[in-house]
């Protein structure tokens, strides 16, 4: 029989890929989604159950027709600007959605857990490269927020032997290298998606958060890795999970960052269309510089990232922009 993986978020951007990859490997990922940020149309590799993390009846009903030997966890309210405005949404939704998540997993005997945290558990780190040893301060209520399921997931690692490996992701960018899905939120958030949004005329200008930064071009350094890198490597946690079972924490960086500057030249220089920028304030809860190494993912895993340049993810973006239609029919 195929081994069922859950697929919290699997409509989302990145879990949609990673159940392309799953399905791939020869597994079924059956997708758990509420559709609050993810679309029903990218659901296209494994079943769908669309529902709500914080219901404990319906987690059940999911785990008992599903039988998964594994999850993987993507569901989660992840833009910053949003955090900051409403601390307690992202409180509720995301820890509260893990809590329930853990304790229907131990019930249901499934101690197989693959979850996606963020560098913005770092805080604001002056610039050093970071690794899975750098203390924890983050400084807005998403990083907080996954922190603690980190913390979390320890506990439970502790008291029920739940087996665990956590990505601390940092910037995910680009889409499936054959255009099957992409990246899609309302409203859109990211700087890639934004700057191919006014490359291709929908959006007027792209505002940058802050030129005043301590970077050499005074604005935020981040480490981009391409999606299907990343969930390749979601791939490798689960083989690692399988065969060593345990807990461990991995870093998907690519060890490069860019500016915001330098990725606004990339992005023009790929579609070789002007891209329009102003200046404007901060945006409250941003870190000057995250960048991270991954010898760890290396060294364990045998993680090579493949598609990481930001030529490459700029590349991949585009093509699905052009190629795939918005789930939205915007
Ligand atoms: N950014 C920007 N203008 C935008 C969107 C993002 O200057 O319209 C900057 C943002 O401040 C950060 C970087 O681009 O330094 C990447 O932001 P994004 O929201 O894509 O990812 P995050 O770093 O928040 O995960």
């Amino acid at each position: 029989t195929q081994r069922t993986i859950l697929v919290t978020g699997g409509a989302g951007y990145i879990g949609s890929h990673a159940c392309k990859a799953i399905q791939r490997a020869g597994y079924t990922p059956v997708t758990f989604d509420n559709l609050e940020t993810g679309w029903a149309e990218m659901v296209k590799f494994g079943p769908f159950e669309q529902g709500e993390l914080r219901d404990r009846v319906q987690l059940d009903e999911v785990f008992a027709r599903w039988k998964p030997t594994a999850v993987m966890h993507f569901a989660a309210l992840s833009q910053i600007g949003e955090a900051t405005r409403d601390p307690g949404k992202y409180w509720s939704a995301n820890v509260g959605g893990a809590v329930t998540l853990l304790q229907t997993m131990v019930d249901h005997g499934c101690l197989n857990l693959v979850f996606s945290s963020t560098c913005a558990t770092y805080g604001d780190k002056d610039g050093v490269l970071l690794d899975e040893d750098t203390p924890q301060h983050p400084i807005n209520a998403y990083g907080a927020s996954k922190r603690a399921i980190e913390d979390m997931i320890a506990d439970f690692g502790q008291s029920f032997g739940l087996n665990s490996v956590i990505f601390r992701y940092f910037n995910v960018a680009g889409a499936d290298p054959e255009a099957e899905i992409g990246e899609f939120h309302i409203p859109e958030t990211h700087l890639i998606p934004i700057l191919l949004e006014v490359a291709s005329g929908e959006r007027e200008k792209v505002t940058i958060f802050g030129a005043d930064y301590p970077t050499p071009d005074g604005t935020c350094i981040r480490d981009y890795v391409h999606v299907s890198d990343l969930v390749e490597a979601h791939l490798l946690g689960l083989a690692w999970l399988e065969a060593s079972k345990g807990s461990r924490v991995f870093c998907l960086g690519s060890s490069q960052g860019f500016s915001v500057h330098e990725v606004i030249a990339k992005a023009q220089e790929v579609t070789g269309l002007p891209i329009r920028s102003e200046i404007g304030p901060r945006r409250g809860g941003d870190a000057a510089k995250l960048v991270c190494g991954s010898a760890a993912a290396t060294r364990v895993l045998g993680w090579q990232p493949k598609r990481s340049t930001l030529a490459l993810m700029i590349e991949d973006a585009w093509r699905v922009r052009q190629s795939v239609r918005h789930p939205a029919g915007a």
